[in-house]
This record gives C-alpha cells, sequence and structure tokens, in this order.
C-alpha cells in the first residue's frame, strides 16, 4: 500500500503532522470527519504507522461511528514507535501528543492496538479528552466487561432470523480468544450456543461435543494458550478455519479469510468480531454461497458505543443497554435492505452509514468543518 492519502467529499477533514524532537515524538492525527459530532478513534502506537493506515483507520471510525448512530465522527491517531519502550518514554510521548492536540476539540482519543487505559489517564491529565478511561476517573472497563462481544451477540441473535437455525445447540467456533472472542464464547453459550473450536496464536482446539468456555477463559486469564487445555484436539492455529459449525467468528487479525482460503470455510453465519478480518474478494464468494456475513463495523461497534456512552457520563449499565439496543436495531436495518435489494450486507451497511453522515453534512454551513 502507498503512502498516499485519498481525499473525497467525506473527508478527510484534517491531517496534522506533530513532532517534538525533546521526547522523540512523531504523530499522526487524521479527523476524517465531524459533521455527526466531535470525532471518537483510537490512538495506535507501532514502528511501522503511516499516514495513509492512519487515513484509512479514520474513515473506518466515521463509518463505524456513523452506523452506530452515535453523535460522534470519525477520526484516528498514530504514533511511531515500539508500544513495549520504557514506561516513562512512553508516557512523555504520549503526554506530549495529548498537549499538542489540546486545542483540537474535534478528536476524543481512545486506546487502540499498542495503547491501554492507563495511556488514556495520562491524555486525560493533560486535555480531559479521552475514552477507556481506568475506572477511577469514570472510565468503563469495556474489554474486561466483554462490551464488544456483548454487541457482537446481539447482532448474531437478529442475523439468526435470517438463517435456518437457532442458537440452541448451535455449534461456534472462536478465531482469536481473546477479549472479544472469549467473552463472545461465553455469552453465547449463556444463550445455549456450543463451542467446539477455538484458537490463539499458539493454535486451535477442537472437540464436536463442546469446550468447556469457563476452562478455556480461565486458561486465557491466567498466560496460556487455548493449547494447554487437556480437553479436546489439539490442532495447528490455522486449523480453526476448516472446523465445521453454524457461526464462526473471527476476532483475531485482519485479513484472515481471503480468496484463496475462504472455500475451506464450513459455516453458516461469519459474525466479524476482528475489523476487515473477510477480505472483499471473499465476502463476496461467501454472499454468493448463502453464507451470511455480518460486517465488522456493524457487528464489532459494541468498545466504540460503550467508549462513546462513557464520554457522556453514562453508567456501566447504561452503556450495555446502549450497546445491546443499537446494534440490534442498525443489524436489522442493514440485514433487512440487504435481503430486499439483493445486496451485500456490507454494500447495504456502507449506505446506511454514507446517508447518515450526508444528512448531517447537509445541515451545516460547510460541509466538512
Ligand atoms: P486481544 O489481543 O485481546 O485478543 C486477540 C486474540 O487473538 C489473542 O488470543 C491472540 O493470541 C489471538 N491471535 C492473534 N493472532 C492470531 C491468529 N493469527 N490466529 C488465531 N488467533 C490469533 O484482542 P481483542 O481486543 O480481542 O481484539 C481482537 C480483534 O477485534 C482485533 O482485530 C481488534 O481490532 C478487534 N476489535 C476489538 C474491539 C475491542 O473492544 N477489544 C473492538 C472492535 C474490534
Amino acid at each position: 500500500m502507498g503512502d498516499e492519502i485519498g481525499f473525497d467529499d467525506l473527508g478527510p477533514l484534517k491531517v496534522i503532522h506533530v513532532h517534538e524532537p525533546s521526547v522523540g515524538l512523531k504523530a499522526i492525527l487524521v479527523v476524517d470527519n465531524v459533521a455527526t459530532g466531535p470525532s471518537i478513534g483510537g490512538l495506535r502506537m507501532a514502528e511501522d504507522v503511516s499516514a495513509a493506515e492512519c487515513a484509512r483507520l479514520a474513515r473506518a471510525m466515521t463509518m463505524k461511528n456513523a452506523a452506530a448512530g452515535l453523535p460522534h465522527g470519525g477520526g484516528k491517531s498514530v504514533m511511531f514507535g515500539d508500544p513495549k519502550m520504557p514506561r516513562d518514554a512512553k508516557e512523555a510521548r504520549i503526554r506530549a501528543f495529548a498537549c499538542s492536540l489540546r486545542y483540537e476539540h474535534g478528536y476524543i482519543f481512545g486506546p487502540d492496538l499498542g495503547t491501554d487505559e492507563g495511556c488514556m489517564a495520562w491524555v486525560n491529565d493533560e486535555i480531559g479528552r479521552a475514552v477507556g478511561l481506568p475506572r477511577e476517573f469514570g472510565g468503563i472497563p469495556l474489554d474486561q466487561i466483554g462490551a464488544t462481544a456483548w454487541g457482537l451477540t446481539h447482532a448474531v441473535e437478529v442475523a439468526l432470523e435470517y438463517c435456518d437455525f437457532s442458537l440452541d445447540g448451535a455449534r461456534v467456533v472462536i478465531q482469536g480468544f481473546g477479549a472479544v472472542g472469549m467473552h463472545a464464547a461465553r455469552f453465547l453459550g449463556e444463550r445455549g450456543a456450543v463451542l467446539v473450536g477455538a484458537s490463539d496464536s499458539r493454535g486451535a482446539v477442537y472437540d464436536e461435543a463442546g469446550l468447556g468456555v469457563a476452562e478455556l477463559i480461565a486458561l486465557k486469564t491466567a498466560g496460556k494458550s487455548v493449547i494447554d487445555s487437556p480437553a479436546g484436539e489439539k490442532r495447528e492455529r490455522d486449523a480453526a478455519i476448516d472446523m465445521e459449525c453454524e457461526i464462526w467468528i473471527p476476532a483475531a487479525r485482519p485479513d484472515v479469510i481471503d480468496a484463496r482460503n475462504v472455500r475451506r470455510l464450513n459455516a453458516k453465519l461469519v459474525a466479524q468480531g476482528a475489523n476487515i478480518p473477510v477480505t472483499r474478494e471473499a465476502e463476496d464468494y461467501l454472499h454468493k454461497h448463502n453464507v451470511l456475513c455480518i460486517p465488522d463495523f456493524i457487528a464489532n461497534a459494541g468498545g466504540v458505543i460503550c467508549g462513546a456512552m462513557e464520554f457522556h457520563g453514562a453508567t456501566e449499565g447504561a452503556a450495555m443497554n446502549a450497546v445491546a439496543e443499537k446494534i440490534t436495531r442498525n443489524t436489522r436495518e442493514v440485514l433487512e435492505s440487504a435481503r430486499r435489494d439483493g445486496k451485500t450486507p456490507r454494500a447495504a451497511a456502507l449506505e446506511l452509514a454514507t446517508r447518515r453522515v450526508r444528512r448531517a453534512m447537509d445541515n451545516r454551513r460547510w460541509s466538512l468543518f
């Protein structure tokens, strides 16, 4: 991918490069679109980030926030550097970056790869504009309570109205048994589904009679792998793709299903917990073969909905209710429109989000700022 930023009539509104040599800070903010409200998006820290990646992620947030019906636009920030650098150095950079953006009221920081709630506490301390804060500062620990998986579970429940099986006894396979994956296994299990396969970066485990969700969660919480479980057959990591099931949940990495391996999937419903886990080509293939795919930015919006609710001072309970309500409504709207117009759920979701952004833009004096 080149490092060109694509501009179109939706954005980006602003691209800001920040440099402060005294602390080794090099970072970029892209505010894509603020028509629906100040943008919310994560701060990603990695050695190989780029302006183009930042812009792409900022647009994805515009779509996700609009689709979720939040009063927030899309933005994203990236910081160059190893996220595992000494704490003092990381803190100095993050505090400096936050200060450099203190007047950028159109951007609210959130955690992303390489940053966590502690980093958001530093940002909040400097400029008072961050979500995903520790509990002491009114934060809602979304990974601990499984906000994204809670949303995903509601998306699955709606999608079942468009499938020929019920949740009771449905076999589930989860690729990536992490914060999203393990809570999804828990919530779906509570509703009668059976986890038959799970994987993480070290390998996969399978049991057609069902795996013990609580045991696997205990292993992962203790820093171990799903393959350390005494139960189930151990398989290599990517074998999770071939495991026969009704519901397949990618909750690990981008682009794990592509044109080359999509034929291996043996599922009826793919609920996308990860961001862009299925390439467009593979999604089109699944659509043609009657495998329903709930697009990532509809199914996994629980985290950002929870963050937005936190920003507006909501309690944990109110935030979880908002996640359930918004994702249920949006999934139904998207799947209904996809069925009615014979298009893919992703095409329907993009149309829905774009329509909301354009409607908001129509009410503004300037289209972007
Ligand atoms: P996490 O780090 O807690 O868990 C990821 C899990 O995937 C880990 O168990 C890891 O071992 C495993 N994994 C890594 N590479 C793998 C591979 N190639 N095959 C199988 N397993 C692999 O991360 P998370 O917070 O659960 O996020 C998972 C995905 O969901 C990411 O794509 C993230 O961007 C997306 N997402 C997360 C949230 C959230 O609220 N946490 C919200 C929206 C989207």
